[in-house]
């Protein structure tokens, strides 16, 4: 792993891998490493590109009063879980190599930055856009990979890209949770034991809505306040918000159907912490509702129905995984419109698990596994 600390060593070990055909898949971060941070590099490892990671705690998306100062910072710690997890080159950029010294443009998305992080963050987000576009002019990716965790820099960051013709693929990564349900991140380290049981409230939250979605709900107002409630109920966390919207535009939809994006942020002590989920939502039931009765009367063509509402779903719901995964995924569901009931089940799971719900992503392979089951 080639260690680089400023531009001019960043584009000589760039130059000495451009050769290689791969290409390049790019993460960046803000340092401290965790498992999260790790899959972000086994995945751009698995897309068959070589992991550049960057750490930098960048000043322009903390606002006053914020923990820039005092934010986790272990670059020993870094380095080793880096090379670990496969890092081919890792930059680490001080303040004035990166930072431009004066300056005056400002990049900005506003009608994603309406609600959310944003209210109580002004100045995050253009913060975080300047200084991934130009880790991204410097790195040259050909995937840049980010974590589904941070919801709102997602769209920000895919918005920009589409917007400015940028030429790079975003790809997301599903979140990576501890068993509890506690979403990893940096901040955690600030947190307290009893403040780390607190904070599960947060996931709690993101469960009862989505039971609330099984249970049929799909006015995203009841949905909405019932997560709320969630996180709000426990002594010691401070809710900051809670919202259901589309992932995309991170609008509030007038009822929730397809891609959908549950959200919640909150205090407990003094540290903010946010976390999601994403879902895709039949406009009613689930697929095991509309499995319950494959044998009768309309039960050969409510199999094709729910497998090309898959199929759909896979397709929509993952636009930015790679074309091969993309294309297994559909085949694989596609495959199943002719299957006995027991092998859409299995194909469901697949796609559950391929679903980025907080598992590992199913593989290209283990997709075309589940194709191959087709008679
Ligand atoms: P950060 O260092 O917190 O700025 O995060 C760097 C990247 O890692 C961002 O794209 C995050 O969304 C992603 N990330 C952080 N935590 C997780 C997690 N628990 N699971 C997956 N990705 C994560």
């Amino acid at each position: 792993m080639i260690v680089c600390r400023d531009r001019a060593q960043l584009r000589k070990a760039l130059d000495g891998m451009r050769g290689a055909e791969d290409g390049i898949g790019f993460v960046p971060t803000m340092g401290y490493l965790h498992d999260g941070h790790a899959a972000l590099v086994r995945r751009a490892r698995r897309d068959g590109l070589l992991p550049v990671l960057s750490v930098f705690v960048n000043p322009l998306q903390f606002g006053a009063g914020e923990d820039f100062a005092r934010y986790p910072r272990d670059e020993a710690h870094d380095l080793a879980l880096a090379e670990a997890a496969g890092v081919e080159v890792v930059y680490l950029p001080p303040v004035e190599d990166i930072v431009p010294a004066t300056p005056r443009t400002q990049v900005t998305v506003p009608s994603l930055l309406e609600g959310m992080c944003a209210l109580a963050r002004p100045e995050h987000f253009p913060g975080v856009a300047m200084i991934v576009l130009r880790l991204l002019a410097r790195v040259r990716p050909r995937l840049a990979y980010f974590g589904e965790k941070d919801a709102q820099q997602l769209a920000v960051v895919r918005q920009v890209v589409r917007d400015l013709e940028v030429g790079v693929g975003i790809v997301a990564v599903p979140t990576v949770r501890e068993p509890g349900g506690l979403a990893l991140s940096s901040r955690n380290a600030y947190l307290s034991e009893a403040e780390r049981r607190q904070a599960l409230a947060l996931y709690q939250s993101l469960q009862a809505g989505e039971g609330l979605l099984r249970l049929g709900e799909r006015d995203p107002a009841k949905v909405r306040s019932r997560m709320w409630e969630v996180l709000t109920g426990r002594r010691g966390v401070q809710g900051e918000y809670a919202v259901v919207v589309d992932p995309d535009r991170l609008a509030v939809p007038d009822r929730i159907v397809g891609r959908t994006l549950l959200a919640v942020a909150a205090r407990v002590g003094p540290t903010r912490l946010i976390d999601n989920l994403r879902l895709w939502v039949p406009a009613a039931g689930g697929p095991s509702a509309l499995l319950d009765d494959p044998e009768g009367a309309e039960g050969r063509e409510r199999q094709r129905i729910v497998a090309a509402n898959v199929a759909e779903a896979v397709a929509v719901a993952m636009p930015e995984r790679t074309g091969a995964w993309r294309e297994a995924a559909v085949d694989a569901v596609r495959g199943a419109t002719a299957v006995d009931p027991q092998t859409l089940v299995q194909v469901l799971a697949g796609v559950r698990v391929a679903t980025p719900r907080g598992e590992e992503a199913a593989d290209a392979a283990d997709l075309r596994r589940l194709g191959a089951l087709r008679p």
